[in-house]
């Protein structure tokens, strides 16, 4: 049997920032240091953080007043900055410089007097940060069939953003409807706001598809990026399971596999990939070899905040 891993797999820069800032925030600061939400979707990560003394919590409410506080990298909405400001909390923002991109775009496209629709998925924090960055409420599009069936009062003037995570094929055919419905909408490449990350980890699963038997994406149930990665492994017809670590393994998935192809969300730890194959070489009997795909090296790098560079 083989493992052939995909390249790039695992943490992009966003993640490895947010990740560095709560270190660094306890190393500075001291312990505990307050998070909202989760810093990013890993329960590993999460777990691991809360070892060094972050304390997660889901409202700035729930921070004592004057704490640090850090943002996670999935970006927050002006009211909840407003309110950790009523707090009197001591800010650190890991939001990832890709999301706060969108958030500026979003912006921009109010002061001119857009009507604005949100390419994302329903109460994904990212959503909700980006939809609470313009005042006036946004048209959200979460699926081809809401882009067909959207009304627009406005159709005039129309631009569109979207969540930084998505599928790229979907979010190219939901731009497509858009398109055709409102030949006013602002023009722009489909996948604008889809991250390099997310766009070079579906590129390699689309690849690393073509030659294995089955794949395995190690993510969170709730990592938007680590589904749509398995989302691919299906919709190229192989067996295709996302997994938190070793312990989802099941030893029937590989009957009759020679090849498994195995990845992970830009929000999972490559200590993960390596539990994953090491259970993988004890439940089978079979001589297993290990390589990497041919793929990008990425060298993408974003400067920690302020608060925690020195
Ligand atoms: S997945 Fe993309 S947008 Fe999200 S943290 Fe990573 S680089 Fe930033």
């Amino acid at each position: 049997m083989q493992i052939i891993l995909a390249k790039p797999r695992g943490f992009c820069a966003g993640v490895t920032r947010a990740i560095e800032t709560v270190e660094k925030a306890i190393a500075k600061f001291g312990a505990p240091v307050y998070v909202r939400h989760e810093i990013v979707h890993n329960k590993f990560v999460v777990e691991s953080l809360k070892k060094k003394g972050a304390i997660f919590v889901n409202e700035v409410e729930q921070i004592p007043i004057g704490a640090i506080s850090i943002f996670s990298a999935h970006g927050v909405s002006d009211k909840v900055e407003e309110d950790a400001v009523k707090r009197g909390l001591d800010v650190i923002d890991a939001t990832c410089p890709l999301v706060s991109k969108v958030h500026r775009e979003a912006k921009k496209y109010e002061e001119e007097d857009y009507e604005i629709i949100l390419i994302g998925h329903r109460g994904h924090p990212e959503v909700e940060g980006t939809s609470g960055r313009v005042k006036k409420p946004v048209i959200l599009v979460t699926n081809e069939e809401d882009a067909r069936n959207i009304q627009i009062k406005n159709s005039q003037k129309i631009a569109y953003v979207s969540q930084t995570t998505l599928s790229v094929d979907d979010t190219k055919k939901i731009v497509e409807i858009l398109e055709q419905r409102f030949p006013s909408l602002e023009k722009g490449l489909a996948t604008k706001d889809i991250c390099y990350a997310t766009q070079n980890r579906q590129d390699a699963v689309r690849s690393l598809c073509k030659i294995v038997d089955i794949l395995l994406v190690i993510g969170a149930q709730n990592s938007s990026n680590s589904n749509r990665l398995r989302d691919l492994g299906e919709e190229s017809g192989l067996p295709s399971f996302l997994i938190n670590g070793a312990l989802d393994i099941q030893k029937n998935w590989f009957k009759n596999v020679e090849k498994i192809g195995l990845t992970a969300g830009a929000s999972a730890p490559e200590i993960l990939v390596q539990e994953v194959i090491t259970k993988i070489k004890e439940i089978s009997k079979d001589e297993m070899q290990v390589s990497d795909m041919n793929g990008i090296e990425e060298n993408t790098f974003f400067v920690l905040p302020r608060k925690v560079r020195k």
